[in-house]
């Protein structure tokens, strides 16, 4: 397989850095667009300082990548945020930032690949959504709204930019990632993991790997799809209990 050029948001860290290892570690060249540099041993290809909220910024940086490698084949807008906290304690500003990041920085990212993937007439738009884009849970109101609307963006999109352009998301349920070992003490840690079936986290290799598949030519019938990928957690529809 030809070496593909992989723009990822978010890969300094968590779920973006395993995802960015996958597709090195196949030979592709990786992109990080990430507001953070990433540590010297998580150096996965290429990181361009970027604030996905950054509109301008994001197309600059998008353009100039499709220039010097002639394609943009495969985008994860990955980069995003969450916080603890009960819907009526949110301020307004904390809830557009969530927004600006989660939301507006998948558009922002999917938006300037697509037209050039429009041109070429192929590529794959991939974005992280979650299992909270498909279930309720408590304290994350905010969250659970920017991550159905991802999944409601690559819908739309599978149908605008079909045949041509795929988009999926991949949906990942608990995962091990420093964002996430941060929210827990050890009790929380326990309690979580006896509401997963397979009574454990994911680790950001597992996701990694639910985008490589997506990306490839084996899921070229796939478009507009979620997999969700959270050990069992919501076959029971009992994500929240
Ligand atoms: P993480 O905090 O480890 O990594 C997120 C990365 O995004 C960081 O490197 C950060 O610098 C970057 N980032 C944040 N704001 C940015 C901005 N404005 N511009 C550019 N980069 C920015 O988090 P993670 O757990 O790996 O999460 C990655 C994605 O996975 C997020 O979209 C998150 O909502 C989603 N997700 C995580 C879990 C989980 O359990 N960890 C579960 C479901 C979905």
């Amino acid at each position: 397989m030809n070496a593909r050029t992989v723009v990822i948001s978010g890969a300094s860290s968590g779920i973006g850095l395993a995802t960015a290892r996958r597709f090195a570690d196949a030979g592709d060249h990786v992109v990080n667009l990430d507001l953070s540099k990433p540590a010297a041993e998580d150096a996965v290809g290429r990181w361009i300082k970027t604030d996905v909220t950054d509109w301008d910024a994001v197309r600059a940086t998008v353009d100039g990548v499709a220039e010097e490698s002639g394609s943009i084949d495969v985008v994860v807008a990955n980069a995003g945020i969450s916080l603890r906290r009960t819907f009526v304690d949110m301020t307004e500003k904390d809830i557009r930032q969530l927004m600006d990041i989660n939301v507006m920085g998948v558009m922002a990212l999917w938006q300037a690949a697509a037209r050039h993937m429009i041109k070429a007439r192929r590529g794959v738009l991939l974005a992280t959504a979650s299992t909270n884009g498909s279930a309720g849970y408590p304290y994350y109101a905010d969250y659970n709204a920017s991550k159905a609307a991802v999944l409601a963006l690559s819908r739309s999109l599978a149908l605008e930019l079909a045949p041509h352009v795929r988009t999926a998301c991949v949906s990942p349920g608990y995962v091990m990632t420093p964002m996430q070992r941060a929210e827990y003490t050890d009790e929380m840690f326990a309690e979580v993991n006896a509401k997963i079936p397979a009574n454990r986290h994911a680790d950001p290799a597992e996701i990694a790997s639910a985008f490589f598949f997506l990306a490839s030519d084996d899921a070229r019938f796939i478009t507009g799809q979620q997999l969700i990928v959270d050990g069992g957690e919501l076959a029971g529809g009992t994500a929240s209990a």
